[in-house]
């Protein structure tokens, strides 16, 4: 580990101490707060202090159930993977960073040598070690080691907390470029989690003028016209179809993106995106086969598409979530310590109508 090849400035010199805390799901709904070793850097390497990670719909159902499908936790487990830092520590053969350097990390390892690889699909990379999928362990501690490939460096004018959020505005931004989203198009986003919402701001960004959103929390629903949906649905209240018919004049949006996992949801989409147009899922469903109305799909020519994670989405993420400034302070709703994270875990599993973005600070 090289700690004085790259100095900070005198002020703040860098100290990194020989044990950090570090988070541990010991079972489901348990987790304590424990000391080990900061891990030392080699070759290619980073050390990052962290700063600020995002809890995640993934790692809340780790935490409650054990398991996503088939991939089972390995206890002890430790979670988080929307996370930013400052760099402390480099690896002699690192050269894209340097000491004090703030940084969004992208939690997935890619090996960059295989098919998928080189074909720019990483996301689809058999050895693939994605912080906090099991059993690779995450980001819930003080000091995390990083291949510098999978890190970006973040501008002074954005807060880590809100750089965390360039991980699940992946997948929104991946979501939308494998739709192949037109300026000018009218788009249904259901599902208005974090996730959800991160896809609003993509499909603005994008340049979608109609995006309509549909929900059954009102504040998910106020937080997405503050993003910019132009319509929000409560589904408990309105029927989707009908919003989308009067909007469309009967043909149906050009794009539907399914956040929400909901089966009905995705078998519905069916019904309401126009001839020729696109369905993008994103949300796993609870059960693994749902039954499509393939003839309607051929009979439209209907295109559905998949997403799995996100490649090459960061640096873009990074600039739309600085040129958004203020406007997206408001999807964090809680905020806790590392101690504390036993409270943020919770928070996150039991509070869907007041909680959007649970943050975790370890340092
Ligand atoms: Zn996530
Ligand atoms: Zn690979």
């Amino acid at each position: 580990m090289i700690n004085l090849r790259f100095r900070a400035n005198e002020q703040n010199e860098i100290i990194i101490p020989k044990t950090m805390k570090a988070a541990y799901l010991q079972k489901p709904l348990e987790v304590s707060v424990e000391n080990i070793e900061v891990p030392s850097v080699k070759g290619k390497e980073v050390l990052v202090k962290m700063m600020a990670i995002g809890i995640c719909g993934s790692d809340v159902h780790y935490y409650a159930h054990g398991r996503i499908g088939n991939r089972l936790v390995q206890y002890p487990h430790i979670q988080g993977h929307e996370c930013a830092g400052i760099v402390v520590a480099a690896g002699d053969e690192v050269t894209r960073f340097k000491i004090g350097d703030r940084v969004a990390i992208e939690p997935g390892v890619a090996c960059l040598s295989c098919d998928y690889c080189k074909e720019g699909r990483y996301n689809l990379c058999p050895d693939v070690q994605f912080l906090s999928t099991p059993p690779v362990k995450g980001a819930f501690v003080q000091y995390l080691k990083h291949h510098e490939n999978f890190l970006f460096e973040i501008p002074d004018s954005l807060s880590y907390e809100i750089a965390t959020l360039a991980e699940p505005l992946s997948v929104g931004i991946h979501a939308v470029r494998r739709g192949n989203l037109k300026p000018g198009a009218t788009v249904l986003i259901t599902g208005m989690g974090p996730v959800g919402l991160m896809t609003v701001i993509a499909a603005k960004a994008f340049g979608a003028t109609e995006i309509i959103v549909s929900d059954m929390e009102p504040l998910r629903l106020v937080a997405a016209k503050r993003l910019g949906a132009t319509r929000a649905i409560n589904f408990t209240e309105v029927d989707t179809n009908d919003v989308v018919n009067n909007v469309t004049s009967g043909q149906g949006v050009d794009m539907i993106i399914e956040t929400s996992g909901n089966a009905k949801a995705l078998q519905s989409a069916i019904n309401m995106v126009r001839r020729g147009g696109t369905i993008v899922a994103i949300g796993f469903p609870a059960m693994e086969e749902v039954p499509l109305n393939v003839t309607k799909m051929l009979q439209n020519e209907i295109d559905l598409f998949t997403v799995y994670r996100y490649t090459n989405t960061y640096p873009l993420a990074i600039k739309i979530l600085e040129s958004m400034g203020n406007e997206i302070g408001h999807v964090i709703t809680d905020r806790y310590s590392l101690e504390d994270i036993n409270e943020a875990m919770k928070q996150a599993h039991t509070n869907r109508s007041g909680s959007l973005k649970v943050m975790v600070y370890p340092n």
